[in-house]
């Protein structure tokens, strides 16, 4: 069975390679290096020991895909290109607009053209806003986005829940990600920002490493445990092997289905810091500013569908996260 893999030299995207090689799967990939680098390649080739076919091109490239299909019988594509940092979503909206509505749009119709009707969406927690009611299910409302990003990914949903009502044959699995963190245990891929990073692992890490003087904890008077805030921080080797459990749903079901992927345990910000210290033996500095616009207080998964239909559950902990996180960033560095 040969998998279309969009953005799979990205975070998420080469973990995901990775499961599907380790489990017999061909693999095409489409990336356009938009925020990965070409290494990716080889470090996939190393974990695995089995090769695949790349394309450095854009998706949103109608020629490209057409071109692809015709190279190859694919018989599932899993979604990751993206745009994906939200505080540039709010500055370029256009860019982010385009980059990710234009891309699954063209993506679709080349894979209808080519008889390919199952899809691997890569959807967010954030597609919930603030979430009424937690744990958060898949029944929970969803479109209360806040930043052009988010409203993306609701608006993605939309459209492939049109394609899906349009098209019998069409088969999607939405899959909404909390917050991947971690990395492969080979220390080879894992998650690497240009500049200095937005989201709370890679800042650690960096904090950790001294690239980065001091974390900057945004809020300690939120309604949690300790005031910081709570997240569901999930493993992404456990993620892409979620992917692989939705593959298989997808190639044996019709229309398109819903999932939370995350661990159902929330930990906060300092939960995370002191794991990571006592981990890896390491001090994190920090201090307590304001709030960061837009931050909720908490966020974290009811999981129970994917494991009841998928049967799927996250199984690496929190101390793993951690190890793999900074395994990850010494690896590059090469301490
Ligand atoms: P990433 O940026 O590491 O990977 C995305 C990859 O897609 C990159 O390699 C990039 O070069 C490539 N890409 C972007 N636009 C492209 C295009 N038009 N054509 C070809 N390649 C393109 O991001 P990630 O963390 O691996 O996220 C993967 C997907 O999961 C994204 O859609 C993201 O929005 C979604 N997601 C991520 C998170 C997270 O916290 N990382 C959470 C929820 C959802
Ligand atoms: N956070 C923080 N300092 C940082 C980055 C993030 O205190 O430098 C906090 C943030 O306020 C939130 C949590 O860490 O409570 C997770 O933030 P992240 O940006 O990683 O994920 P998201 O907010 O998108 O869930």
């Amino acid at each position: 069975m040969k998998i279309l893999v969009t953005g799979g030299l990205g975070f998420i995207g080469s973990h995901a390679v990775v499961e599907l090689l380790d489990n017999g799967y061909e693999v095409v990939v489409i990336d356009n290096l938009y925020n990965s680098n070409i290494d990716v390649v080889d470090s996939i080739k190393k974990i695995t020991g089995k090769d695949f076919s790349f394309y450095q091109n854009d998706v949103c490239d109608l020629g490209v895909l057409e071109k692809i299909f015709n190279e190859h019988t694919i018989d599932a594509v899993m979604h990751f290109a993206g745009y994906k940092a939200v505080g540039e979503s709010v500055k370029k909206p256009i860019l982010y607009y385009e980059n990710n509505l234009v891309s699954t749009l063209h993506l679709c119709k080349k894979m209808i053209e080519h008889n390919c009707f199952k899809l691997i969406f890569s959807s967010s927690a954030t597609v919930y806003g603030e979430a009424k009611i937690l744990p958060i299910t898949e029944e929970c409302e969803v479109g209360g986005t806040t930043n052009p990003y988010g409203t993306t990914k609701w608006m993605i949903e939309q459209i492939l829940k049109d394609i899906t009502i349009s098209n019998p044959n069409f088969t999607v699995m939405v899959l909404r990600y909390f917050n991947p963190i971690g990395a492969h245990k080979s220390g080879l891929i894992g998650e690497r920002p240009n500049g200095i990073p937005n989201n709370l692992m890679p800042y650690i890490v960096r904090v950790a490493t001294g690239e980065l003087e001091m974390l900057s904890i945004f809020g300690d008077d939120y309604d949690t445990p300790d005031g910081t805030g709570v997240r569901d921080y999930i493993h992404v080797v456990d993620l892409a092997k979620g992917h692989l459990k939705a593959l298989e749903k997808a190639i044996s079901s019709q229309g398109i289905y819903y999932y939370n992927l995350g661990t159902g345990t929330g930990y906060s910000v300092l939960d995370l810091v002191h794991n990571f210290e006592k981990v890896n033996h390491v001090k994190v500095p920090y201090k307590i500013v304001e709030r960061r616009p837009g931050d909720i207080a908490s966020c974290y998964a009811d999981p129970s569908k994917a494991y009841k239909e998928l049967g799927w559950r996250a199984e690496l902990g929190i101390e793993d996260m951690m190890r793999d996180s900074y395994n990850f960033i010494l690896k590059q560095k090469d301490y």
